[in-house]
């Protein structure tokens, strides 16, 4: 293995390098960085999160600009703004001790004017995100015809996010004879395609396998019916006390919920979502980096670029529809050297599609069991009995021993000891004891399915039908957007002329009926009843009133309250930022039904 001397870097930037405190070059610097130093070649780079593309780009672009020119030499394009910023400040790091250098980032959400500002004292190297930087260019605040090297951070992702139209347009500013720099985790078509169209005889360096995900990271599968899926994820926080972690959901609306609930039930959690104002996410980020939040809900989108090192578990709450996704999910834990985990909640219909994942990662999931009540219990009290072992004694305690001492005079040291972890574990013990075994397991039934025709499943009558242009799909897919239900939430959707019948779980019941409460379709108030699972008998006749529905959504209501053995220890803990960052993701989507269409 090389060292960074080795590679050709000169002094300034070895020895900002010291100061970093890298010790060798991580496999895809090694790989990369003679060839970008030696030739003038275009790259296209495979390579995880977490293995240190930045240095591989940025240490040869900051040894080959010229930092006495004040011309923009180097562009840098990436996703997000938290990517962009975190690249610019590393290459700042990087280039430390190259004197006159200058590196700008550009990103939307903050004064493009300061940013211009900055851009014409003279930045050699430009970060940016391809929203902004076209913006940028399209009103003349930046020059880059006379750019030597550009770079695609995470294409991959950019491409992802929709930005094709946009960098193409970037790179149509950019002078031909550049080198372009492409860095992926993944090489789906498109970039293939960009690599074809945008680059010149690309060399190809891979670490690892293609698409492969680090190996620092183990991959778990939980079985679960699908209406545990929230129990099975608060087990699963029960039962790594110490967990630092990213959750994915598919939607935004799941995303606020699945955050919410958290909050509710005691857990330092947090929602991440594009409903979120910038300020808002930038405040959930913060309490995530500094630790003030342990579980971060977020949507895919929202957490590319999350770059926060330290991260113990990535769960997937809900796998997304794209299998490429899982990568990026699981590449935000196991970053630095570190170990993670990377955990999917399952229901039975879903297992076939962890099969095209382990396709693509490489890699077998390993089937784990959800830990059962005791279980739990026995992890939090000897996580307790380590992180008492392990206090330093505050000595201001020492002026109270005496009393303290006095109260105590007849208890064993056993007995102290006993009644001491009484306080904490009795909290998880009663709420535990009777807690179901949440697994599925091979020859069960998948009663997530199961239960969907039977009792658990309430049958609506609605006054649209075929005459509304409504076949079955469309309307599942009408109630699915509008009321925010997920893929598999409707089912035995029955359209008839002018009405027509679905199903759905009775947990979603209040909900359907709240959402069509004074809901116009074309014009009309569309009419929605409870009706009997027997959809050819009677028709609309047999709809209940609403009233009778009151009694089951309460006592729903009332299982969350309880549902948290962390309740009350949590709220007092940290009630402040909790009520905080409730009261501001709440105005992200108040009325989400509203601003959907
Ligand atoms: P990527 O872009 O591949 O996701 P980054 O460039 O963001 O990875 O690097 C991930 C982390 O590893 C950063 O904190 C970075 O400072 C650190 N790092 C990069 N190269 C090295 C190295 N050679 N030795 C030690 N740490 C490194
Ligand atoms: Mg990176």
């Amino acid at each position: 293995m090389n060292t960074f001397q080795d590679l050709g870097l000169n002094e300034d930037l070895l020895k900002a390098i010291t100061d970093l405190g890298f010790e060798k070059p991580s496999e895809v610097q090694d790989k990369a960085i003679p060839i970008l130093l030696e030739e003038d070649t275009d790259l296209v780079a495979l390579a995880q999160t977490g293995t240190g593309k930045t240095a591989a780009f940025g240490f040869p672009m900051l040894q080959k600009i010229d930092v006495d020119s004040r011309t923009t030499q180097g562009l840098i394009l990436s996703p997000t703004r938290e990517l962009c910023l975190q690249i610019a400040n590393e290459m700042k790091q990087y280039g430390k001790y190259c004197k006159g250098l200058n590196v700008v980032a550009i990103y939307g959400g903050s004064s493009i004017t300061d940013q211009a500002r900055e851009v014409k004292r003279g930045a050699q190297v430009i970060v940016a995100t391809p929203g902004r930087m076209k913006d940028m260019i399209s009103r003349r605040l930046v020059d880059i015809s006379k750019i030597q090297f550009s770079v695609l951070d995470e294409a991959d992702e950019m491409l992802n996010m929709g930005f094709k139209e946009d960098i193409t347009d970037i790179l149509s500013h950019t002078p031909d004879d550049k080198n372009t720099w492409l860095f992926s985790a993944t090489m789906p078509r498109e970039v293939a395609s960009i690599a074809k169209n945008f680059m010149y005889n690309p060399q190809e360096i891979t670490v690892g396998h293609k698409n492969q995900s680090t190996n620092n990271v183990s991959h778990e599968y939980y079985l679960v019916n699908a209406r545990d899926r929230y129990q099975a994820l608060k087990r699963l926080a029960d039962a790594n006390p110490d967990i630092f972690s990213v959750i994915f959901c598919r939607t935004k609306r799941d995303t606020q919920k699945v955050a919410e609930q958290l909050i509710e039930d005691g857990y330092s959690a947090g929602a991440l979502h594009g409903d979120l104002s910038q300020n808002q996410r930038d405040i959930v980020m913060k309490q995530f980096r500094s630790k003030q939040i342990q579980m971060l809900v977020a949507t895919d989108v929202a957490a590319r670029g999350i770059d926060v090192d330290n991260i113990t578990h990535v769960i997937n709450y809900q796998l997304s529809d794209e299998v490429e996704t899982y990568t990026h999910r699981s590449g935000r834990t196991g970053r630095a050297g570190k170990t993670g985990v990377s955990m999917v909640i399952v229901s039975k219909s879903e297992v076939r599609r962890l099969k095209s994942i382990e396709r693509i990662i490489n890699k077998k999931f390993e089937l784990k069991e959800i830990p059962n009540g005791m279980e739990i219990c026995e992890v939090q009290l000897m996580s307790l009995a380590n992180k008492i072992h392990n206090t330093e004694i505050n000595h201001e305690i020492d002026k109270y021993l005496e009393d303290i001492n006095a109260l105590f005079e007849d208890t064993s040291k056993d007995e102290l000891i006993k009644k001491f972890f009484s306080v904490e574990f009795t909290r998880f013990f009663n709420y535990y004891q009777k807690a179901k075994d949440l697994n599925v397991r091979a020859g069960d039934r998948d009663s997530g399915r199961e239960h969907k025709g039977g009792g658990n499943a309430a049958r609506f009558f609605i006054n649209v039908g075929e005459k509304d242009g409504f076949d079955w799909m469309k309307l599942k897919d009408f109630l699915k957007e509008q009321i925010g239900l997920g893929r598999d939430d409707v089912f035995k959707v029955d359209t008839k002329d002018t009405f027509s019948f679905f199903n759905t779980e009775k947990e979603h019941q209040e909900k359907v009926l709240a959402f069509f409460n004074d809901f116009k379709h074309n014009g009309r108030f569309v009419n929605v009843e409870i009706t009997e699972d027997k959809p050819n008998r009677g028709g609309r006749g047999r709809g209940k009133r609403r009233d009778d529905r009151k009694g089951g959504g309460d006592r729903k209501r009332n299982d969350r309250r309880s549902s948290g053995p962390r309740s009350d220890r949590r709220r007092s803990d940290n009630s402040e930022s909790r009520s905080r960052r409730s009261e501001s993701a709440n105005s992200g989507s108040s009325r989400p039904r509203r601003s959907r269409r």
